[in-house]
């Protein structure tokens, strides 16, 4: 029999979250996991019963980011005794008992092992420490409602783990083997989003494009999730540019509520790097996928993921980074130093472009990629676009914020427009990271 628990006995529950739109998706997934076994979320920390950090190790920033944040907060609430502190996610996989010897967090629990946060929990409010955090091959959650508080737009994790081993990453070590949800499983869970209201959905993993469930692939998914409401629009991350199929490009192409933005993580342009990163592509396969890419999906927007200072990094090879952000033009990129990871193939290749020669590579790479951004955007000057409504802009009530299917942040005055409406804009001024226009006409 079900247990009803009254509101104010449920402990309340605090999680802040860092790093990638999966861990956003996780968050959702451990707070649908708690709130059945009596917890209520909170926005506050001080309200808070039981706090958790869900982590990120990608890189060396990202983690001292959280050692701090854990030291503050041990700080701020040693007048709590009884509050349960908890690290979840990358570095609880990673670091496991060593977070409870520098911390003295209560609880550790690895992204595969969230079911058994309840009963960790009832541990640690009982005075033990608790770690979970072994991986595992078939964890999906596949049957846990994520507790969900936005009502536009929805992620939801297709797939986990990673196989690709690319020599600087550390995620298939914190994430494990890769393994992908039932697609009728993913199908029923955006039939239920539609109903509630929402939007958009964003589909992710770490490589999208190996989904596979008996015989479907993800341009099979993705064209099942399309068909479920032609209104709602689809988005997708993150693709590898070796599996990114002629069938997927097709399937893009051939409905209109697939939105017309890839992400393609390139990393590098020179192949020497790209074969010592093991990213098994070439620039030459690389820039020709672009092509097909951007022959089969006119207007189509693609952003990357680009490393400076990559070990044994030459300044020529950084150099053939710069001419393939040239020739592909990238809407946007997320632009990284190299951080070396322990465990990873790369760290034994040593660390040895110096810290300035990445710092410099690295503004380069940034500073190209906003003059390319601004003359994109420059050429949408004058056009019209259909946005989607996500809110106030971040500087004033008087405007609102929506994206474009090729995810372009746009600006334009409030109007009657709420959020989830499909306005078209036409634009007239753009920076390299914004549109902005007038409403020229607005549709539910
Ligand atoms: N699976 C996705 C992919 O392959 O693109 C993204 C995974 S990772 C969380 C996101 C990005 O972080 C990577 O594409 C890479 O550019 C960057 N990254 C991963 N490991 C890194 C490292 N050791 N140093 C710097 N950047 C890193
Ligand atoms: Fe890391 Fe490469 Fe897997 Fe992306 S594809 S998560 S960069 S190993």
């Amino acid at each position: 029999m079900a247990q009803i628990i009254s509101e104010e006995n449920r402990l309340k529950v605090y999680v802040e979250t860092y790093g990638c739109q999966m861990n956003l998706a996780d968050t959702e997934i451990v707070l649908g996991i708690m709130n059945k076994s009596g917890y209520s979320p909170t926005q506050t920390i001080d309200d808070a019963d039981v706090v958790l950090l869900n982590t990120c190790s990608v890189r060396e920033h990202a983690e001292e980011k959280i050692h701090q944040r854990l030291s503050v907060i041990k700080k701020q609430l040693s007048g709590k005794p009884e509050l349960v502190v908890g690290v979840l996610g990358c570095m609880a996989e990673r670091l496991r008992s060593n977070l409870i010897d520098r911390h003295r967090v209560d609880i550790v629990v690895g992204p595969d092992e969230y079911r058994k946060l309840p009963e960790l929990l009832d541990g640690a409010l009982a005075g033990s420490q608790g770690i979970g955090v072994r991986l595992s091959r078939t964890e999906t959650y596949d049957d846990i409602t994520p507790f969900r508080t936005e009502g536009i737009s929805a992620w939801i994790s297709v797939m986990r783990g990673c196989d690709k081993f690319c020599t600087f990453c550390i995620v298939p070590f914190t994430r494990g083997r890769e393994r992908s949800r039932s697609l009728a499983g993913v199908v029923r869970e955006i039939e239920q989003l539609v109903g509630q209201g929402f939007r958009e959905v964003t589909l992710l993993g770490q490589n999208v494009n190996s989904y596979t469930d008996s015989g479907s692939d993800f341009a099979d998914l993705l064209s099942a999730v399309a068909s479920v409401d032609s209104r709602l629009r689809v988005r997708f991350t993150t693709s590898h540019p070796q599996d990114l199929s002629d069938k997927l490009i097709e399937t893009i192409a051939s409905h209109d509520n697939l939105c017309n933005y890839i992400h393609l993580p390139v990393q590098s342009g020179s192949n020497r790097i790209l074969e010592a990163m093991n990213r098994t592509y070439t620039r030459e396969h690389y820039l020709a996928l672009v092509d097909r890419i951007k022959s089969r999906i006119p207007g189509v927007a693609l952003s990357t993921d680009i490393i400076s200072g990559f070990p044994t990094e030459t300044e020529e090879e950084h150099r053939e980074t710069l001419s393939l952000m040239e020739e592909v033009r990238y809407d946007g990129a997320y632009m990284f130093k190299y951080s070396p990871r322990e465990g990873t193939p790369a760290y034994r290749l040593g660390d040895d472009v110096p810290d300035e020669v990445k710092s410099r590579r690295l503004a380069e790479i940034i500073s190209l990629q906003q003059k390319i951004s601004g003359e994109v955007n420059q050429s949408v000057v004058g056009k019209t676009v259909e946005v989607m409504v996500d809110g106030s802009s971040r500087k004033s009530d008087l405007q609102l914020s929506g994206r474009t299917g090729a995810n372009k942040t746009v600006v334009f005055p409030s109007g009657s427009f709420k959020p989830g409406d499909l306005v078209k804009v036409k634009i007239g001024r753009a920076s390299s990271a914004t549109l902005f226009g007038e409403p020229v006409g607005g549709f539910n």
